[in-house]
């Protein structure tokens, strides 16, 4: 049995918490896509952790955690992070990591670091982690597969082709500093000794697991609109964050995903540039940042401010649907206790006509967003743990995103905790 865990809008959904209460029951978690450019954010009984490129599932002793080949594999990222994991408390995690999977190199992080300075004003806001450039490189056939790390001699006949071409742009595009074949090798060497006893078939490994009934977990990057294909491009992320990429990210068959639990957020915050129709500012969007999360909506790798908005139903239901949603896990409610009155987005205006489809980004530069205002509950719902205690306003802006969703709302998230959490 595979369940996916993934996001149905900017990302940020607090997808984290969701793989991290349902990591309880299963016995691997696999990360698929993306790389340390985005953070999850868990609170358990150990503390507070901000992880980058760890499944979530590192904080039990029960599970295996694996890092896919759809990862953007960032080796001293990952050592970094598992030290400091085990620094504070934390058991020694069982990790794999797929022979398949490619390495972000430090050239990939400064050529992404010289392009958003020569874009300036025009840049996509990147995290600056050299994921752009790592999978161009992958899918321009020059990304280094951790299997590679194993030739010496067919690696270092890469590297130099890699060198050559990179320094053209170096030298011509960007007027920086030249890459050594020899210094490129000298990481490379480092990163073997580095990741050499991790290195695993994940997909035979999964095959196996899969036949004596392990139960897996996906846990997916970002959201539906940062996808590359279905999000609001070009402002999303470089590799696809949508369920179905999970069975290429990990190496399973398609139709073992049989439980796509997509995180959908109560109110709407986004991370860097892009088309964000239910957008608030001023005073108002302070207020809810400032109360968002788990004290404040800042990203939790880059620490920026989000962007924040009210509830898109439009956006929510089509980044339900490009997921393949079968249940929502509907978050941070307990955030909207505040408000007299919650405006929910329930239709864009272009061009003179409402729509309820999520369009692409051309049109959806002109959309003016459509609201339903909705009574606030002005009562704290943390702490409840049974849908009918909540207030009835609460219930009732639950039951109208679940219509508009048009999937089963399953799990009402409360609180930040691993046990804040209302099953329905
Ligand atoms: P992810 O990338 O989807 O995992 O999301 P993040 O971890 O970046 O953001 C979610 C933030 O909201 C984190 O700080 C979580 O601890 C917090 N969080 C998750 N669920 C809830 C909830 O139900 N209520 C509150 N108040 N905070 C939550």
């Amino acid at each position: 049995m595979v369940t996916a865990v993934v996001g149905a809008n900017w990302g940020d959904e607090g997808k984290g918490k969701i793989t991290d209460m349902l990591g309880e029951e299963s016995d691997i978690i696999v990360r698929f896509q993306g790389g340390s450019n985005a953070g999850h954010t868990i609170v358990n009984d150990y503390g507070k952790f901000a992880l980058h490129i760890l499944p979530s599932g590192v904080f039990y002793n029960h599970t295996t955690s694996i890092i896919g080949n759809g990862v953007a594999l960032n080796i001293p990222d990952l050592f970094k992070e598992i030290q400091s994991i085990v620094d504070r408390g934390v058991p020694k995690p069982k990790i794999k990591v797929s022979d398949r999977a490619q390495i972000v190199m430090p050239y990939h992080i400064l050529f992404d670091e010289y392009e958003e300075e020569r874009l300036a004003g025009k840049s996509f806001g990147s995290t600056k982690s050299g994921i752009a450039p790592f999978y161009s490189d992958k899918y321009a056939k020059i990304g280094i597969q951790v299997s590679e790390l194993f030739d010496e001699e067919l690696l270092r006949e890469k590297v130099t082709g890699i060198c050559e071409k990179k320094n053209v742009l170096l030298e011509h595009l960007y007027h920086k500093p030249l890459l050594v074949v020899d210094e490129v090798m000298a990481t490379l060497k480092e990163y073997k000794e580095m990741i050499e006893p991790y290195v695993c078939d994940v997909s035979a490994y999964l095959y196996e697991a899969r036949k004596e009934g392990k139960r897996v977990l996906l846990e997916g990057q970002l959201g539906s609109l940062k996808d590359p294909d279905h999000g609001i491009y070009p402002m999303v992320t470089s590799s696809s964050t949508l369920a179905g990429y999970g069975a290429v990210g990990a190496g399973i068959p398609p139709y073992e995903i049989k439980r796509i639990v997509t995180v959908v957020k109560a109110y709407s915050s986004a991370v860097g540039a892009g088309e964000f129709v239910s957008e608030i500012f001023g005073d108002e969007a302070d207020e809810l940042r400032k109360r968002g999360g788990d004290g404040g909506e800042f990203g939790a790798t880059t620490g920026r401010p989000r962007r924040m908005g009210w509830f898109d139903a439009v956006a929510s239901r089509y980044g339900c649907r490009v997921q393949g949603a079968t249940e929502v896990a509907l978050t941070v409610l307990d955030v909207l206790g505040y408000l007299d009155e919650l405006p929910v987005c329930v239709g864009y205006e272009i061009d003179g006509k409402v729509t309820r489809d999520f369009p692409t980004t051309s049109l959806l530069k002109k959309a003016k967003p459509v609201y339903e205002v909705l009574p606030g509950w002005k009562t704290e719902i943390r702490g409840i743990t049974e849908y009918d205690k909540l207030p009835e306003n609460c219930r009732k802006y639950i039951e109208f995103i679940e219509k508009e969703l048009e999937v089963p709302v399953k799990m009402v998230s409360n609180g930040p905790g691993r046990h804040e959490i209302i099953h329905r």
